[in-house]
């Protein structure tokens, strides 16, 4: 346990989307290992994904339990069992999502009021501005989180509270971004995304949710200080918050069977899976995995396909989703046969952190989500950006190889062969990141920037109980 133990009793709102719960179970994780009692609450799908994992950390002695409560799916016009954003028929679906979230503020104050012990305080999605409004009512401390880092949400800022957008004619123009520590370069099409609705419905829950940060104690964000040192500070200073970082929270996850079902049941035999990689060289395989929202048009697979095919260089690739389209294509190719021995193509969810921390593997193709970025960087991996949309342009300015935007299969090869190649610039590269990965896993030790940004929230959140009338609970 940490050396710093706590008896505080935290609800935790994550959103449903796969890079907003992963990165939150983790940090349920970390703050029952410091003896907090944690709930999550969240609806019976995801809660099923979580379930083994909640359930072996809570027979560890973890004082960890997940509560369900039921999305209004059918009063918002979803299927039933629709209950994460990798799960949507479309993203046109993604506003119908927003509202039935929305519509869990009533059931979920009704849970907290009964909540036996009454929590301390509640952590929650940014995109569920609805917990602060229940936050206030039931006079619990709550603080926010959100899925991307520091930088990332600094150049949000900046885009949504001036009208620097207005002042951009070309769509497709790059314009250096004001207001950062750094000479960042984006174009509007790119920005236009970036924390703003497109619909009105959208648009009113952003709103909402600028207006509830401003009641927050703190914004806890998975990232680490020594990674983007001048943005903590600066986003701190423009959103006059305190600012945890307390990640890569990815490394709490230390068993094998922990790093196996993280997130989902993986696609493939976790042992399987090492088997394979046992039965490479160190650091000769890409592994190639753009995320648990991005799809790839069929086209686009086939270039990808045929681009890691002409590489020569051993790779794992997971696909998401593929189309009746690609698997014919596969078929009549004969790709899979064509590739055996040197590439493995795996349908569905990737045991992502396993994958990265194997030794065999020697580069990343990633679609730049924060956390699939931050897991490279933990395992030291260098990585080839492929960005697909929201801020992902951004975070791919944060990792370690230079950008790069793959489109045909020619580029893709010649991509994977740069990542991979060992002349002197790659081995400078590898060794940046290996540095990259010592401060990361510094950083979630005991004494570490991340632990001692956990205490500070810890320490925080007593204080601010102090002023209220009710006293803190003991839970022990
Ligand atoms: N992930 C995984 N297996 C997959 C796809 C994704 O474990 O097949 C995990 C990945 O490790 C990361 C999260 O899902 O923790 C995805 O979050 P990210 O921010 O990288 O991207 P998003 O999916 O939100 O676009």
């Amino acid at each position: 346990m940490a050396s710093h133990p706590t008896n505080l009793h935290f609800v935790l709102f994550p959103l449903m989307a796969q890079g907003h719960m992963i990165p939150m179970v983790d940090m349920a994780r970390i703050l029952a290992q410091r003896g907090a009692m944690v709930t999550i609450i969240t609806s019976p799908v995801n809660a099923s994904r979580f379930k083994s994992v909640v359930d072996r950390a809570f027979e560890s002695g973890l004082k960890m339990k997940i509560l369900e409560l039921q999305l209004p799916l059918a009063e918002v016009g979803l299927p039933e069992g629709c209950e994460n954003f990798d799960l949507l028929p479309s993203f046109a679906h993604i506003v119908n999502m927003v509202l039935a979230m929305n519509m869990l503020e009533e059931p979920a104050e009704n849970m907290l009021k009964v909540l036996c012990p009454p929590p301390s305080c509640i952590i929650s999605d940014g995109c569920f501005p609805w917990t602060n409004d229940v936050a206030k009512r039931l006079n619990i401390p709550r603080a926010v989180f959100y899925g991307p880092g520091c930088f990332a949400f600094l150049c949000i800022h900046i885009v949504t509270s001036t009208n620097i957008l207005d002042e951009i004619d070309s769509d497709s123009e790059y314009f250096v971004m004001p207001g950062l520590p750094d000479r960042i370069e984006v174009t509007k099409r790119q920005a236009s995304t970036w924390g703003r609705g497109d619909t009105i419905e959208s648009t009113k829950v952003f709103e909402r949710m600028v207006k509830a940060e401003k009641d927050v104690i703190g914004i806890v964000v998975n990232s680490f200080e020594e990674l983007e040192p001048n943005y903590v500070e600066e986003f701190a200073k423009v959103k006059d918050k305190k600012v945890w970082c307390v990640g890569p929270v990815s490394l709490c996850n230390e068993s094998f069977q922990d790093r196996a079902e993280r997130g989902n049941k993986a696609a493939i035999n976790a042992h399987e899976c090492l088997k394979w990689l046992d039965s490479r060289a160190p650091g000769s395989v890409v592994y190639v995995c753009l995320g648990s929202l991005s799809y790839a048009s069929t086209e686009q697979a086939i270039e990808l396909g045929l681009g890691l095919e002409s590489s020569n260089i051993p790779f794992l690739w997971f696909i998401r989703q593929t189309s009746e389209e690609f698997e014919e294509w596969l078929s009549k190719e004969g790709f899979e046969e064509r590739i055996k021995g040197r590439g493995l193509m795996v349908r569905g969810w990737a045991p992502q952190i396993l994958i990265l921390s194997h030794q065999a593997i020697g580069g990343f193709v990633t679609h730049c989500g924060w956390n699939s970025t931050l897991e490279g960087i933990s395992a030291g991996i260098p990585m080839v950006t492929w960005p697909h949309f929201a801020e992902q342009f951004l975070n791919e300015r944060r990792s370690l190889e230079e950008s790069k935007v793959i489109l045909k299969s020619d580029d893709i090869k010649e991509a994977v062969k740069a990542l991979m190649k060992n002349d002197e610039e790659g081995v400078a590269r590898r060794k940046r990141c290996r540095e990259f990965a010592v401060m990361a896993k510094r950083a979630m030790e005991e004494g570490g920037s991340s632990d001692r940004n956990m205490t500070s929230m810890v320490q925080a959140i007593i204080e601010e109980l102090a002023k209220k009338p009710t006293p803190i609970q003991d839970i022990v």
